[in-house]
């Protein structure tokens, strides 16, 4: 998803950040070509329209015309506002004072219901909760197997009750939930191929019946304004608290995403990435927005490594630099900046270039901490003088690290190709960290 947005917005970027000063109009073209990159990825129109005004008014206003770079600060403002109409932050779910929580599925047929209350369930269960999934689709003949086939997968319970009225059913089911210590209850209701009557006045009293804590609106992103119009319908007619939106790893150009929250003023809690039940995540507006931008989340990596970066270290980092010089203090350092910078995942997301192509389960953070242990557990003169780390120390560093010599030597290893790489950066004129990285 998104490629084909990221590279029309990169496109029209890379004229912004090519020129030293900006003008009005600059900006307005640019904005013009946002625009239009917006509309080919099927965003609502006025959304993009009004996404745009937005970027203009606060490019053309405040000092961003006479900033240094200005394009950069155009990108910026783009970056912000993207994330701002996705909701800004992170929407959690409600949880109910007492328990069950209830959560209630709908959606139209095929969108992704019932994978997605299995998602749901999954990832409950792994933070330790004891969800109940219920089979309120009494219409399709398959859907209770469907589900149930679902539960069998994840180990979770399904209740069913065969082929009755749903809204017995959804009722009965949170009654079972209290008996049994369930604490989370997902309804899996039917969908219909369109919006009618009757299907929202089925859900309507299972709403009112059962009240639930939050009703999930299920989207296929692939299906673009039309997921948005629905989204725009179930709201109106039955009220939604957010929206899960599917298929995003399909060939999905992405207006989905970008327009649910500002027509419904719902947001987006989850989305769907895959057709196995792991293939959920909690959705993210700023990185959603860094990942349609393609860059990184550039800026904000810049923010985070001014902060961090100490400049005492920074100086003398490179004076160490200049020097040639690069021991195992120095690692040590830049670990702890890192760390400053916090968690070592969202950091190096945040890279350009690479942030974009390391999964999380690619990092292992405590891989980490273990080459820290390893440095720890080096005697001083190790730690500054590498070269005289012999068999027998490696010994001794392994076994007071609690890791093995291989660990050791592949720390060792990885070490002297950083060095090498510093003595590369060395030797040429003037160190590398750069004025804008020290402030
Ligand atoms: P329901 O009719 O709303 O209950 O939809 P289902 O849960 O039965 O899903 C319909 C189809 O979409 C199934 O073939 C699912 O495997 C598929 N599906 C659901 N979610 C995703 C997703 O996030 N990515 C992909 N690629 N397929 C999905
Ligand atoms: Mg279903």
């Amino acid at each position: 998803a998104f490629e084909g947005l990221s590279e029309r917005l990169e496109n029209s970027f890379k004229k912004l950040r090519a020129k030293g000063k900006l003008t009005e109009a600059d900006v307005k073209e640019a904005m013009r070509e946002v625009r239009l990159a917006l509309l080919e990825a099927d965003v609502n129109y006025k959304v993009a329209k009004e996404f745009t005004n937005k970027v203009t008014e606060r490019a053309i206003g405040d000092d961003v015309m006479e900033n240094l770079t200005p394009g950069q600060m155009v990108i910026k403002i783009v970056n912000e506002e993207l994330t701002e109409l996705m909701g800004g932050t992170e929407s959690r779910l409600s949880i109910a004072k007492h328990p069950p929580t209830v959560l209630m599925m709908c959606g139209l047929q095929g969108s992704g219901k019932t994978t997605h209350s299995g998602k749901l369930a999954l990832k409950l269960k792994k933070d330790g909760h004891r969800p109940l999934l219920v089979a309120c689709d009494v219409y399709r003949p398959a859907a209770i197997k469907q589900l149930q086939v679902v539960g069998s997968q994840i180990d979770v319970p399904v209740f069913e009750m065969g082929t009755i009225n749903p809204v017995n059913i959804a009722e009965e089911a949170v009654k079972h939930a209290k008996d049994h210590g369930y604490d989370y209850v997902i309804i899996d209701t039917a969908g219909r191929l369109h919006i009618d009557e009757a299907l929202m006045e089925e859900l309507q009293n299972i709403r009112s019946t059962v009240h639930p804590n939050e009703i999930l609106l299920v989207i296929d992103a692939m299906t673009g304004q039309d997921a948005v119009n629905v989204a725009k319908s179930f709201n109106e007619s039955l009220g939604i608290d957010g929206v899960i939106l599917t298929k995003l790893d399909g060939d999905t150009r992405g207006g989905a995403a970008l327009s649910v929250r500002a027509v419904t003023g719902k947001p987006i809690k989850f989305v769907g990435t895959g057709e196995k039940l792991e293939n959920l995540e909690v959705f993210h507006p700023a990185r959603m927005a860094s990942r349609i931008l393609g860059m990184g989340d550039v800026l904000s990596f810049i923010e985070k490594a001014e902060m961090a970066l100490d400049e005492k270290k920074a100086a003398e980092l490179e004076k160490k630099l200049a020097k040639n010089k690069f021991d195992f203090n120095d690692l040590l350092d830049q670990f702890e900046q890192i760390e400053r910078m916090g968690s070592l995942k969202d950091t190096i997301k945040m890279i350009p270039g690479i942030g974009k192509q390391i999964k999380d389960e690619d990092i292992d953070e405590r891989a980490f901490d273990r080459l820290r242990c390893i440095i720890y557990s080096m005697t001083k003169q190790e730690r500054a003088n590498p070269e005289i780390i012999n068999p027998s120390r490696k010994r001794r560093i392994a076994a007071g690290s609690g890791t093995s010599i291989e660990d050791v030597n592949k720390l060792m290893t990885q070490f002297k190709q950083m060095q090498k790489m510093v003595k590369q950066v060395g030797g040429r004129k003037g160190p590398k960290v750069s004025k804008k990285m020290r402030r």
